[in-house]
């Protein structure tokens, strides 16, 4: 699923493909994920415009059209933008098209919880405005971690709420809990009052997201749910494996519904 490392390699590729290119053709065939517009509308915003900038906050991207429009894109679980040649079909799960001069971009969304929103005259959306901090693009330090980090919820869950962290869910909280070796339920204000705690989440929260990003980097990229794919985390769905570290078996636990992987012996509570 995607979370912060792969919406910004998604991102990344987007200005490589998009940024300065004028759309030449858009393809919008009705879908749940287009909302704010019709398809009819949307396509008139996008059509003709150049695209002007392609920025990221958390998990959702916005592509600034010349003029006041901008089009926000959420990978939602299996969304992906990927780039094709202009005279190739579209695609299986293709739910929009966007041509330039040069190349052809589609977006990919076999399970439809992906969304792109329109906002014809720039107007704000709610869910990015709600956003935290997002580590990558803001950074992130201990003192500001521990600011946002209160309450009895588990620091698993605690880190995965957008309005905390930007970008975070289930697989890099539970990636950065397992560097940081602390037990993913703990509560969240018992970890803000350990000040070489929070240290260390800071910064594996930063060494996760550069290290995912790292392993994940190409044009075209293949979520770990996807059959026949890599597992490129260290922990993350290898439950019975060996720890990295101390190569105990990992074990995997429930939390709010989500499944957890960490190491009995390297996350004490
Ligand atoms: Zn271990």
């Amino acid at each position: 699923m995607p979370e912060l490392p792969e919406v910004e390699i998604a991102t990344r590729n987007l200005r490589d493909w998009l940024s300065g290119e004028r759309l030449e053709r858009v393809d919008l065939p009705a879908s749940r994920i287009l909302r704010g517009a019709s398809p009819d509308e949307l396509s008139a915003l996008l059509k003709g415009r150049r695209v002007a900038a392609i920025e990221r906050r958390g998990k959702w991207i916005r592509i600034r059209l010349d003029g006041d429009g901008l089009l926000y894109s959420h990978l939602g679980m299996t969304g992906k933008w990927v780039r094709r040649d202009r005279k190739d079909p579209a695609q299986r799960y293709e739910r929009a098209r966007l041509d330039t001069r040069s190349s052809s971009v589609r977006y990919l969304d076999p399970r439809l919880f992906g969304r792109l929103v329109a906002a014809p005259r720039g107007e704000p959306l709610d869910a990015w405005e709600a956003l935290g901090p997002d580590p990558l693009a803001d950074g992130l330090d201990a003192r500001k971690l521990a600011a946002r980090l209160s309450g009895r919820r588990s620091i698993k869950e605690a880190l995965m709420d957008q309005s905390v962290l930007a970008g975070l869910g289930n697989i890099q909280a539970a990636e950065a809990l397992w560097r940081a070796r602390i037990h993913p339920q703990l509560t969240a204000e018992r970890v803000a009052r350990d000040p070489a705690r929070v240290r260390a989440l800071a910064r594996a929260i930063h060494d996760s997201i550069g290290y995912t990003i790292a392993g994940e980097l190409g044009p075209e990229i293949t979520y770990v749910e996807e059959p026949g794919a890599d597992n490129p985390f260290r922990v993350y769905g290898k439950a019975g494996q060996p720890c990295p570290r101390c190569k105990r078996p990992l074990v995997r636990i429930v939390q709010g519904g989500r499944s957890t992987f960490y190491c009995r012996r390297c996350q004490k509570r």
